[in-house]
């Protein structure tokens, strides 16, 4: 029975489909064409290419355009196959590809940045194209006139953006490790509320309309899910990745959240179940379990003659205590540890192997990812390297 269930937990992984390595340097973005056998990268190495899979199973260049500088980002909108790619001067470039993806216009240039682009985003029911960067500065432009609309200074550069269409809120993550929401009007902005979560940068964000959660990932490994639909402030933290978050994706079909790591780890967790919050940290002078004083009360360790012990906090009720007195460690998936943390002995035995049960699956992509992008309609996943390699990995034994 146990071999059963390893063999298909075996089986259920993702399988490598394609790799396309024909770059000079790396792949900074790229996105799958739904509906088409088809990849459009910008990299590094100042290409933009769009790649169709031909009858031998390969990936063949269909255009190939070089740019005055590196592409650090892009936007592909696939109903106007309208193509925004951000150079590391601060401009943003726009194409539009033709129906058969054989050739690409130009349609427009924006001078939208005074240094590197770092995230561009279109959004077509606004015609606005917006972005932001390395300037500390967030735009968004008309798409159609060309015209800058607004900006908006931000505290520290943008690492993330992601917008909601219904009520025009923008989500801007930075590298201070903040989320800012602002309520975007045609030529102005307003603050609305600011999420602190994460003590590294914000590297990615993602945005599902659908369930009005916002999940961010950061350089400090951990990735939140922002309940706003909930209206209740509820932030859960998802610990699954040992390294800097690179991507996230979610999959709003099987309400399963996908997110890499600069290690090449993929994890794909389970969003269907529902989570807690991490409690936070209580502070105290003493062991909450045994009341031996921490070594800096140096009172009651004279008056107890007691020596001063180091303090920990269980991850679960998030009581301050002794080693001694959490001494054993744990999963906890639902409260998003999927690693064995410190535990209090008696949260210890309150957690039964039914609550130790893993709601995430963990997978390895053996590249060190820098970007990755999934596309539900064909259930693919593609990820970009620092070996300078596109793979693509069939997700639907995993994402299902
Ligand atoms: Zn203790
Ligand atoms: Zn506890």
């Amino acid at each position: 029975m146990a071999a059963e269930t390893r063999g298909e937990a075996r089986d259920r992984r993702p399988c490598l489909q394609s790799s396309i390595e024909a770059f000079q340097d790396v792949v900074s973005a790229a996105v799958i064409i739904p509906k088409e056998d088809g990849v459009i990268s910008v990299s590094d190495d100042r290409t933009i290419r769009v790649w169709m899979k031909r009858d031998s199973g390969q990936y063949w260049p269909s255009v190939y355009h070089t740019l005055p500088s590196s592409c650090s980002c892009m936007s592909f909108n696939p109903e106007t196959r309208r193509l925004s790619i951000g150079l590391d001067t601060g401009s943003i470039c726009e194409f539009i590809l033709s129906e058969d993806y054989n050739k690409m216009t130009p349609s427009n240039t924006y001078q939208a940045h005074q240094r590197k682009v770092s995230v561009v985003l279109f959004v077509l029911e606004m015609e606005w194209l917006l972005s932001s960067g390395q300037d500390k500065s967030f735009t968004w432009h008309c798409s159609e006139s060309g015209q800058q609309l607004g900006t908006h200074r931000t505290s520290s550069w943008v690492s993330g953006l992601q917008f909601d269409v219904e009520t025009r809120h923008a989500f801007v993550g930075d590298q201070s490790g903040q989320v800012t929401i602002l309520k975007l009007e045609q030529d102005s902005c307003s603050l609305v509320t600011t999420f602190k979560g994460h003590t590294g940068n914000v590297t990615a964000l993602c945005w599902d309309p659908a369930q009005r959660v916002l999940f961010s990932g950061s350089s400090d490994h951990s990735i939140i899910m922002w309940d706003i639909g909930g209206r209740k402030g509820t932030a859960i933290e998802l610990q699954g990745h040992s390294e800097k978050i690179e991507g996230l994706c979610y999959a709003s079909h099987t309400r399963q959240l996908i997110s890499c790591s600069s290690d090449g780890s993929i994890v794909v967790w389970n969003m269907d179940v529902t989570r807690q919050e991490t409690p936070e940290w209580l502070d105290s002078d003493s062991c909450q379990k045994c009341e031996q004083p921490f070594f800096w009360n140096f009172k009651q360790m004279w008056d107890s003659k007691k020596i001063g012990l180091r303090q920990h906090h269980c991850r679960k009720c998030g009581q301050a205590v002794c080693g001694k007195c959490s001494s054993r460690r744990s999963s906890i998936p639902l409260m998003g540890f999927e690693f064995q943390v410190r535990v209090c002995d008696g949260c210890f035995s309150s957690i039964t192997d039914d609550d130790r049960a893993p709601t995430a699956t963990f997978h390895h992509s053996k590249h060190n990812v820098v970007h990755m992008h999934y596309e539900p309609t064909t259930g693919c996943l593609l990820t970009s390297g620092t070996d300078k390699v596109l793979k693509l990995w069939d997700m639907t034994a995993v994402v299902s």
